[in-house]
């Protein structure tokens, strides 16, 4: 994974603590704000809070083994690790 730009300072965030639980607000580089994932350290440019959500919720993969990891009951097409 490769990522020309550096986090500058994570900003704070108050609103949306459900989404921010997750997620840091970076100011990168050239100042621009991407959102990464608590998790897996993946950049997201997706502004729309739903989407971020949406992201914890299935698509994390740091997350999703988490989950997996609680509930053992029924395997259901996993993929890594
Ligand atoms: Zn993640």
């Amino acid at each position: 994974m490769v990522c020309n730009d550096e986090v500058v300072m994570v900003l704070e965030t108050k609103e949306n603590p459900v989404v921010w639980k997750h997620f840091d607000l970076c100011l990168m580089t050239d100042s621009h704000e991407m959102k990464r994932c608590k998790a897996c350290g993946k950049f997201m440019k997706a502004t729309a809070n739903s989407t971020l959500k949406k992201y914890t919720d299935r698509h994390c993969p740091v997350t999703k083994a988490k989950k997996n990891e609680v509930g053992v009951a029924s395997g259901t097409g996993s993929s890594n690790v």
